[in-house]
């Protein structure tokens, strides 16, 4: 079926100033984590913003469509931005988007993968050979397990242990000689790269508006996660940081540095009793809350 598009008249508008690159011209903004690791900023939508301006911009001329022009009175661009952030008003912080290159091994990457609004592709084991890429702690970074937390570490575990563990990875990582071989004879590589451990890399690139990333970031910087993939999050707050810096700040004080309470918490705050619940770890949660807002 050819049928002929009417014609559409496109007016193509010139900018009201002059117009600047959040990204200063640059093609990627990178920081690099542990041996092999990367996380590269490669594109911000918008990327170009009025002088004088940063992508925060954005935010403030979407929350305006919904404020009306009446906000550009009563609130400059900072205060506005904060007010979104307290009421949790969070479709504005979606018209910004940014496009990371990340390069992180595999067990990182799947923890990462569970955060489903991103946009993902990731290098494929099938169509290409895996590089011969892995992370390894340093001896003081590998941790005992926690007997507070069930899924986390916390202090270095003795120096000879640690030793042991780090050949316990030796024998791991010299799997990889054997993959190579197996290669040579002809396996094909989606088999062949089962055998790989989880801690060789993977790497592919991530798209994701604002709002998702403060609820990534939220979760993965925060000590509950695990250290790995927070040393991840706090590079890509770091690469954001320039570009949206009064989002940012409002993150880092509403969400990322706040604590949140539950009613029984609140109750407990107000009467100055003892939690009423008898759950445990309800109760470790809130002496660690108590903790941290110094109560
Ligand atoms: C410390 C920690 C420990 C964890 N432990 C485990 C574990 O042991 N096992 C395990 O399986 N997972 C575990 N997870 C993963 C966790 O359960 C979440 O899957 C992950 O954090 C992604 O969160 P999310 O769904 O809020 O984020 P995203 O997928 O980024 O989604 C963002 C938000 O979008 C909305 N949304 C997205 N998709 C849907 C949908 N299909 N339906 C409805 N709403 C949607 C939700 O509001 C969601 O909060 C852990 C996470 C952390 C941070």
């Amino acid at each position: 079926m050819n049928q002929a598009l009417p014609p559409v008249n496109i007016e193509k508008k010139p900018p009201e100033g002059e117009m600047v690159d959040v990204m200063g011209g640059a093609a990627r903004w990178e920081v690099k984590v542990h041996d092999h690791g990367l996380v590269a900023l490669c594109d911000v939508m918008p990327r170009l913003v009025p002088a004088g301006k940063t992508a925060d911009f954005a935010i403030v001329q979407a929350a305006r469509v919904s404020y009306g022009q009446g906000t550009k009175q009563v609130s400059e661009d900072r205060g506005l931005i904060r007010y979104l952030a307290r009421q949790r008003h969070t479709t504005p912080f979606e018209m910004v988007e940014f496009k990371f290159h990340h390069v992180m091994p595999i067990f990182v990457a799947r923890q990462w993968i569970r955060h489903r609004t991103a946009n993902v592709n990731e290098y494929s084991a099938r169509y290409s050979v895996v590089p011969d890429r892995f992370y390894r702690p340093t001896p003081q970074n590998v941790r005992k397990q926690s007997t507070l937390n069930r899924q986390g570490g916390e202090e270095p575990i003795d120096p000879m242990t640690a030793r042991q563990f780090l050949e316990y990875l030796d024998r791991a990582e010299a799997i990889y000689g054997e993959y190579e071989k197996l290669l040579e004879k002809g396996v094909s590589r989606e088999l062949a790269r089962i055998g790989l451990p989880l801690n060789i890399y993977t790497e592919w690139y991530w798209k994701c508006d604002l709002h998702n990333i403060f609820h990534f970031l939220s979760l993965r910087m925060d000590a509950h996660a695990q250290q790995e993939i927070r040393d991840y999050a706090t590079a890509m707050f770091a690469l954001i940081q320039p570009i949206v810096p009064i989002a940012a700040e409002a993150f880092a004080d509403y969400q990322l540095g706040g604590v949140h309470l539950s009613r029984l918490e609140v109750e407990a705050l107000r009467t100055g009793q003892p939690l009423a619940s008898s759950n445990k770890r309800e109760q470790a949660e809130w002496e660690q809350k108590k903790k941290s807002m110094g109560v």
